[in-house]
Parts: structure tokens; C-alpha cells; sequence
């Protein structure tokens, strides 16, 4: 089982839209598995946003480059931490950028500093977004959940000020947290603003310090993921967080674990995901994606179908 090529499919509603969804207007959100860091990119067939982008300088910008994509309508820096920003540094040095959204944040670190020379030497656009603003790019609505106003003059943990975006497609809605802790997370939901989506990525990595259940609750994700580094030295994701997801039956899973995540929406609301890799020791399906209650998850070699489990409540 070293290493093979298994892509996993899990659809939660349309099995057919599954091999001819090209057909058919979609959206794709894609976790780059970016090690110890955050990088998510959304594409419709007309527009691009680039949320973070990991913490090596040309990491994602090379993942573009493969995917021959020149051009972002936004790009997002949730926060001022390198493991989010470092990786956007190239990618303002060699792709077309229409504007950046970021908190205004500073801070004393040097990839801060290249940062912020790179969007001054780009002819990206620069804006600090507020909650409630939002943004239509095609028939991708981006709502600014977090923060409120600008976190310029903001003195607590850089976290917890992070951006938090909820991309609309339709039906279909998926939260990228960048890295919000509880705090963050219950002052969004005390703000009243709608948070509802079938996809969530969890806060900070899936730390224990984010994903409080009310949160987590009120969101009411179908699948929920983290991005974070194998063996990373924090102990990302958290057993503490998983167990909240398993509580509440939502399915996880993470980048360090499954590789990059490819989520494929469609108007209606529903979507499938597939993983680059399937976890090398996980033979049993109900270890290898705990919390699975509402799946059916197919698996393909290559491509091809080769077995189905339906996975017990
Ligand atoms: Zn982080
Ligand atoms: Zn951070």
C-alpha cells in the first residue's frame, strides 16, 4: 500500500455529477498541501482567489505555474504569521494580482517585511476588509466574516484577528478560518451574520484553541478540514478538536494525512472531494476518516473503481 496512486472520492449528494461535472458550471476549492501552513485556492470557470499561501517563498507560486494559472482576482493574507504569508511573497512576485485583502496587521518578522514590499511592488490593489462586506466575483459571492474593521491598532494574539472568508456558490457555502481561535469564532457568531456552509476548514491547523463547538455547531459542516504538517511539533490537529467534529458526526480530514484536497461544488449545494493520497497505514476506512456518518466513500485506483463501503452511523 506504499504510496499508490488511490484518489478517494466521497460524494455526499450526486454520485452522477461525479465523472461529467466539466459539463456543468462548479467550483473547485483546493487545501494545497503546503506543509506547516495554510493555502487554499478557489477557482470558478471565471474567477480565482488565492486564501494564504504557506510559508515557503515559491511553493504555491510553482503550484500555479503547474496548473498554469498567471492571473488572481483576489488574493487573501488572513494573518501576518509566515506559515499564511510567506508563500504569498512569490506569488506577488510572479503572478498578475488585482488586489490583495489583508487585516493591516503588522508585525517585527522579516517575511512581514517582503511581504509588504511585495504588494507595494505589485500593481495589486490593496484593501482592508470588514464583516459583512463582501464581494462578487462571477457567481462566487466572498463574504468577509472576520474581522470587524481593520486590526491595524489591534495589540491581543495575531490569530485571533485573522480573516475569515465564507465563499457562496450558489447553494453551496465553505468557511476558510485562516487561523481564528474560540474568541474570534464567538464573537463572529454573536455578530449574528449567517455562517452556515457544508464545508469548514478549522481554525489554526485544527489546534485545540479553535473550533469551539458552538461554533462548529452553528456552522454545520458536512466535511470539515485542516491543513497542517506531518508530524508538525504542535500536535496538529488536535485530538481535542477531532473529538468535537466526531461529537457532532462531521467528517475530517487534513492535508498532513491526506494530501492535497480537491472539493468540487456544484449550484445546487452539493460536492465531492478527492485526496491525493489515501494515509499509507489506514486499511480500515472508519480509522483512516473518523466521523463519517452521512458518506458514502468510494475508492479509485487510478481512476478506476475498485471497492465501495457504506460506512456505518
Ligand atoms: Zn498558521
Ligand atoms: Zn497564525
Amino acid at each position: 500500500m506504499t504510496s499508490q496512486k488511490f484518489f478517494l472520492y466521497a460524494t455526499l449528494f450526486l454520485l452522477t455529477t461525479l465523472f461529467s461535472s466539466s459539463v456543468y458550471a462548479q467550483i473547485t476549492i483546493t487545501a494545497i498541501n503546503v506543509g506547516q501552513g495554510d493555502s487554499v485556492l478557489v477557482e470558478s470557470d471565471t474567477h480565482r482567489i488565492l486564501i494564504d499561501g504557506g510559508r515557503a517563498l515559491n511553493c504555491v507560486a510553482d503550484y500555479l505555474a503547474d496548473k498554469d494559472i498567471s492571473h488572481l482576482h483576489k488574493v487573501i493574507g488572513t494573518h501576518a504569521h509566515a506559515d499564511h504569508i510567506g508563500g504569498l511573497v512569490g506569488v506577488l512576485q510572479r503572478k498578475k494580482v488585482d488586489t490583495v485583502l489583508y487585516n493591516g496587521q503588522t508585525h517585527t518578522t522579516l517575511t512581514f517585511g517582503r511581504f509588504i514590499d511585495a504588494i507595494a511592488e505589485s500593481d495589486a490593489a490593496y484593501h482592508e476588509p470588514s464583516r459583512g462586506e463582501f464581494f462578487e466575483l462571477g457567481d462566487i459571492i466572498l463574504e468577509i466574516l472576520h474581522p470587524e474593521g481593520s486590526a491595524a491598532d489591534y495589540e491581543g494574539h495575531l490569530n485571533e484577528k485573522s480573516i475569515v472568508v465564507r465563499i457562496v456558490y450558489g447553494d453551496f457555502a465553505a468557511i476558510i478560518s485562516g487561523d481564528i481561535e474560540q474568541k474570534g469564532e464567538l464573537e463572529i457568531l454573536s455578530s449574528g451574520i449567517d455562517v452556515s456552509a457544508q464545508v469548514l476548514e478549522l481554525g489554526h491547523h485544527g489546534s485545540r484553541t479553535s473550533s469551539h463547538p458552538d461554533w462548529v455547531q452553528a456552522v454545520g459542516p458536512e466535511l470539515a478540514f485542516w491543513q497542517a504538517g506531518l508530524d508538525n511539533s504542535y500536535g496538529h490537529p488536535h485530538d481535542e478538536t477531532l473529538n468535537t467534529l466526531n461529537k457532532l458526526g462531521v467528517l475530517h480530514i487534513g492535508t498532513a494525512t491526506h494530501g492535497t484536497i480537491t472539493i468540487t461544488a456544484q449550484l445546487d449545494g452539493s460536492f465531492d472531494f478527492k485526496t491525493s493520497i489515501i494515509p499509507e497505514n489506514d486499511n480500515d476506512i472508519e480509522e483512516a476518516y473518523p466521523g463519517v456518518s452521512t458518506a458514502t466513500i468510494i475508492l479509485l485506483l487510478d481512476d478506476q473503481e475498485i471497492d465501495q463501503a457504506n460506512i456505518p452511523e
